[in-house]
């Protein structure tokens, strides 16, 4: 046991854009790719050509780096743990009733550091920016990425910078000024903070990891998929939902399912991947719907589900592409019924979600009653945070 896992490290080769093809070291910092002509988000590539048995897993700790070698950190003692991931898989239990012919269930999210599942993609980038020797670190931020990304610099000693819109509940903003990050408070949406961000950066040599535009928050989040896939037991649900702003998630599941393919660890069965939007942002909708491989930026405005709010997701192409290739949908929720659902599910499961996985509730619904979803298929919502940091949002 102990021999193979001391002796294989991370598989990581380099990172490759997934559009062009160009390969990048991952020695030194990367953004996007260099080719005007895609800036695409690259992706982590990795050596899936070695074997690889999954009895490697059988004593690692209930975390996400117990796929230390599927993750991109190549000393140890760089990684920056507080111990994300490995989160529970709970069935619904009372709201079965509304449910009747599938089985359905939570992968809960809400236990992650600072209480939702970006844990895993700061905890990740903030390694690799360890690892490569970064002393600042910025993001814009709807809320749950600033105090993530708070935290984790603070646990690796890095300076944290984070841009954050106004409109946010004051407890997004508390936790990133507790944990010691420099916030900015930004009158617009999350795009505005983007943009401001980008100019200081540059400017004052901050490392920016903002959603998708670096390649390791990818591979954090990532790692829901490989814990989908183990806690299935290697037999993936029939339909997953996901609440998609800037879509990591969404695409990191893809890439842990093809990666493990790969290893020979499941089948070529995947899930149907549905994106669940805010009415206030519905460009995926919009676009998958239309048929169109890019979105069209979209700001309808404020919306409870902050982290819905992202007019127009920087991987959108790639976001389509997956719900195109698993023969997935995708559908838009109003805030009324996000909040309905929270206490719906709070009543009845004794759970307090976010707004964002709420809004999956409804969703699931939504797609029964189309029969899109068709009795005997098992349904995966993946409940992305903690509704406690958003009871300023919830008219109780
Ligand atoms: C950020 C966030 C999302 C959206 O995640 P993306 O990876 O940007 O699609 C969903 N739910 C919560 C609670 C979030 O914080
Ligand atoms: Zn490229």
């Amino acid at each position: 046991m102990n021999n193979i896992e001391l002796e294989r490290g991370s598989l990581l080769i380099n990172l490759k854009c997934p559009e062009c093809g160009a390969e990048y070291d991952a020695a030194v910092s990367n953004t996007v790719c260099l080719n005007d002509a895609c800036k695409s988000t690259l992706f982590a590539h990795y050596d899936l050509t070695q074997y690889l048995d999954k009895a490697i897993l059988k004593d690692r700790p209930a975390n996400m780096w117990r796929y230390h070698e599927l993750l991109p950190v190549i000393h140890p003692e760089n990684i920056v743990t507080l111990g994300e991931g490995f989160t529970p898989i709970i069935p619904l239990e009372n709201l079965k009733q509304a449910a009747i012919g599938n089985e359905v269930f939570w992968k809960d999210e809400s236990g992650n550091p600072t209480g939702s599942f970006k844990a895993r993609g700061i905890s990740a980038a903030v390694s690799k920016a360890k690892e490569i020797g970064i002393k600042a670190i910025a993001t814009p931020t709807a809320g749950n990425a600033g105090g993530a990304l708070a935290a984790y610099a603070a646990r690796a000693s890095i300076k944290a910078i984070v841009y954050m819109p106004k409109l946010t509940p004051k407890v997004f903003k508390d936790e990133c000024r507790l944990y010691g990050a420099e916030l900015v408070e930004i009158d617009g949406n999350i795009s505005d903070c983007g943009k401001l961000i980008n100019e200081h950066a540059i400017a004052n040599n901050w490392f920016q990891i903002s959603t998708l535009k670096e390649p390791y928050r990818l591979e954090g989040k990532k790692t829901l998929g490989f814990e989908i896939a183990e806690q299935f037991n290697w037999q993936l649900p029939d339909v997953i939902l996901y609440p998609t702003g800037g879509g990591t998630g969404l695409i990191g599941i893809w890439k842990a399912f093809d990666e493990l393919e790969q290893l020979g660890w499941i089948d070529s069965k995947r899930p149907r991947m549905v994106a669940v939007q805010s009415e206030s942002c519905n460009g995926i909708v919009t676009a998958f719907n239309g048929g169109h491989h890019i979105s069209e930026f979209a700001d309808g405005g404020f919306t409870i589900a902050n982290g819905l709010r992202v007019p127009k997701p920087y991987a959108d192409k790639i976001i389509l592409k997956v719900l195109r290739d698993s023969k997935g949908a995708a559908l838009t929720i109003s805030d009324n019924e996000m909040s309905d659902a929270i206490k719906e599910i709070a009543r009845n499961e004794g759970m307090l979600i976010a707004p964002e996985g709420a809004a999956l509730w409804q969703a699931y619904k939504k797609l029964k009653a189309s029969q899109w979803i068709q009795p005997g298929e098992q349904v995966l919502m993946i409940n992305t945070g903690s509704g406690y940091k958003y009871l300023e949002n919830i008219d109780i």
